[in-house]
C-alpha cells in the first residue's frame, strides 16, 4: 500500500500572535468528549452545564463550540486573538494544520500552505509522520463527534 505523502514529515511551526485559523468567521469546532471535559474542567463546571452554555448543535446532533453572535468567530478567540482556553483547546484545534480536509488532496494542502503562515516559515521544524498521523485521527474523532452526555 501506498504510504501517505506526508509520511516523510511536514516543516510546521505555529505563529506566536497569528490566530488566522481561528479568526474565521462561520468556522466550526468539532468537540471529542474528552474536549467537553477537559474545557468544562477549566472553567471549573460541570460537563452538562458547559455544553449548555458554550456549545451548540449540528444539524445532525454533534455538540460544536458556539460562535460570537455577532462576528461568528469562536467565543473563546479574544480582541488581541489569543485563544483564552489554550491549554484547554479543543484537540481538533491543536491537530491543525493537519486535518484529513487538508491533506486530502494537492490542491486542498496547496490552499492551506497559502493560508497558513506556519507551514511557510523557514525556522519551521519538521513534524514527523507518526505525529501528523495522531492528529489526523484526533480530528477524524473530532469531526464524529458525540450527541449526548
Ligand atoms: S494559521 Fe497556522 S500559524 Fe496561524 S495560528 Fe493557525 S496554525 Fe498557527
Ligand atoms: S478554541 Fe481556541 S484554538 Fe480553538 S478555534 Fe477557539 S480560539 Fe481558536
Amino acid at each position: 500500500m501506498q504510504m501517505p505523502w506526508w509520511t516523510e514529515g511536514v516543516p510546521f511551526q505555529c505563529k506566536v500572535d497569528c490566530g488566522k485559523c481561528c479568526d474565521e468567521p462561520g468556522g466550526v469546532v468539532y468537540l471529542q468528549r474528552n474536549d467537553a471535559e477537559r474545557l468544562a474542567a477549566h472553567h471549573e463546571m460541570e460537563v452538562d452545564a458547559w455544553l449548555e452554555r458554550d456549545c451548540r448543535r449540528t444539524i445532525d446532533g454533534r455538540f460544536i463550540l458556539n460562535s460570537d453572535p455577532i462576528s461568528d468567530i469562536c467565543i473563546y478567540l479574544d480582541d488581541k486573538k489569543q485563544c483564552t482556553v489554550y491549554h484547554s483547546r479543543p484537540s481538533q484545534c491543536s491537530a491543525f494544520p493537519f486535518w484529513s480536509e487538508n491533506l486530502r488532496s494537492n490542491r486542498s494542502w496547496k490552499k492551506t500552505v497559502d493560508f497558513c503562515p506556519g507551514l511557510q516559515d523557514e525556522d519551521a521544524i519538521i513534524v514527523n509522520g507518526n505525529e501528523i498521523r495522531i492528529k489526523v485521527v484526533e480530528d477524524q474523532l473530532a469531526m464524529k463527534g458525540f450527541r449526548q452526555w
